[in-house]
């Protein structure tokens, strides 16, 4: 099993593996736990394309001018302000279903 995590002292220079359940640091700082760069490159990509496939449907909603500039129709400015401003939890249950579809493919590269 692949180790999918370092530990970074929150007092000095260290990062690196850590034994068993050990918690401190040689230097008496705290053990932190980061991903490695191999996980965080994976994450970086999934979130990367979470906002590319917004982007899409965005794009696809707009009207574009000539000169190639976006405009978004006034109905969908108004019911995505109303969305940027709700908390999840108050979101409707197909709003919160589409943002569960998008936490799926985080979860994905979680378990990896
Ligand atoms: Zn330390």
């Amino acid at each position: 099993m692949p180790t999918h995590y370092l530990y970074r002292c929150n007092c000095c220079d260290y990062e690196g593996m850590r034994y068993r359940n050990v918690t401190r640091c040689k230097c008496g700082g705290t053990l932190v736990r980061v991903p490695t760069p191999t996980r965080r490159r994976r994450i970086a990509a999934v979130q990367h394309e979470i906002w590319a496939h917004w982007m899409r449907y965005l794009f696809s909603k707009c009207d574009f001018n000539h000169d190639g500039a976006a405009v978004i129709p006034v109905n969908l400015v108004t019911r995505w302000e109303r969305q940027l401003n709700t908390p999840y939890a108050e979101l409707s249950e197909s709003e919160q279903e589409s943002d569960l579809h998008q936490a799926d493919k985080i979860t994905e590269v979680l378990g990896r």
